[in-house]
């Protein structure tokens, strides 16, 4: 997404991408910013794996009347997406979506729980990254007075909980349909088998992200080999349960009465035609007892992890 990003503002297509980065206030919070150059965009590289407000400077940033790219998450552009059916400065000047795969955004309790691990708070850090020195790089925390701490990315996602929010259980489009381009992990069986080089998964979904990647490789920015959607569901087995199992607990909510989200021409009826009447009805009863509990963060592990 750096690369890509890097490449629109650089060949001159948009004036500016809209992405997230580091607060420069607080270590482990996360605000948008509207990149106009190569090194302010990797400045803002790397999964923030928090919540924030993604969205809260767009108004402004396209009252400026500029074109513009979004690399965000999926659910973002799926707003971007909603504006646009509905107001022609977002379809003019937003002309270039990018999504990364998102498996959820977990709150900072896990972010704190690795400090408090090591000793630390929040107040103690001036650097968090939830990785990104590497593919997937270490979890790292540097502190004000320079000490450095590291985490190996499964002591964060399989040792220890996280937490998911319920909205993120039925995120019909975790993947990035609605972006030109969406972009993922490429490890075989959806764990990472110690560090690579730097590979991701791209899919375009436009004629917009075709030929975005097209003239970025032309340009020698990224190096593209062929791929399928095997390798595709491989590298993804929670998207791939996800999607299936979306339609139940869809209709499970439904059924407990909470208002319904209109989600159309995402092929959640085909996705669930391939699931097994077992998956979904356990899919349709969690959902439904996730709610009468109160639909609150939940605390989990990874559980694809070899
Ligand atoms: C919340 C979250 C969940 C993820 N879940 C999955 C998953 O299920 N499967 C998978 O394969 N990969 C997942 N990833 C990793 C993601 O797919 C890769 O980071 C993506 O392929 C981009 O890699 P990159 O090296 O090109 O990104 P980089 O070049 O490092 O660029 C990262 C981009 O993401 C943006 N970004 C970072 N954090 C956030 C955030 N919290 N909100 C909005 N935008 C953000 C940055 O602004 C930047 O534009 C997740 C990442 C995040 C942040």
């Amino acid at each position: 997404m750096t690369a890509l990003s890097q490449f629109l503002v650089e060949s001159g297509r948009v004036s500016k991408v809209l992405q997230v980065r580091a607060d420069p206030e607080n270590a482990v919070a996360s605000r948008p910013v509207a990149n106009r150059d190569a090194e302010s965009v990797l400045a803002s590289s790397g999964s923030r794996y928090a919540t924030c407000a993604t969205l809260e400077r767009l108004p402004d940033i396209l009252a400026e009347g500029e074109p513009i790219a979004v690399a965000m998450k999926p659910c973002d552009i799926a707003a971007i997406r909603n504006l646009q059916a509905e107001n022609e400065r977002a379809r003019k000047l937003i002309v270039c979506t990018i999504a990364l795969f998102c498996g959820t955004v977990p709150s900072l309790e896990a972010s704190d729980d690795f400090l408090a691990r090591r000793g630390l708070t929040r107040n103690d850090i001036v650097e968090f990254r939830w990785r990104g020195h590497g593919c997937p790089g270490p979890t790292y925390a540097r502190t004000a007075d320079g000490r450095e701490f590291e985490g190996a990315y499964r002591e964060f996602w399989v040792d220890n909980h996280w937490t998911t929010q319920f909205r993120c259980k039925i995120c019909p489009d975790a993947v990035g349909l609605q972006a030109d381009i969406a972009t993922g992990d490429a490890w075989p069986g959806g764990w990472p088998k110690g560090e690579d080089d730097g590979w991701n998964m791209l899919i375009a979904h436009t004629e917009v992200g075709e030929h975005l990647l097209a003239d970025c490789e032309a340009a020698g920015k990224i190096w593209l080999e062929d791929s399928d959607i095997e390798f595709v569901s491989d590298t993804q087995p929670h998207h791939v349960s996800l999607r299936r199992a979306l339609a139940a607990r869809l209709a499970a909510g439904r059924i407990a009465g909470l208002p319904e989200p209109n989600f159309s021409d995402l092929g959640l009826n085909a996705c669930a035609a391939g699931l097994d009447p077992d998956t979904l009805a356990k899919n349709f009863a969690g959902t439904l007892r996730r709610i009468r509990a109160g639909q609150g963060d939940e605390a989990v592990k990874a559980d694809y992890a070899d």
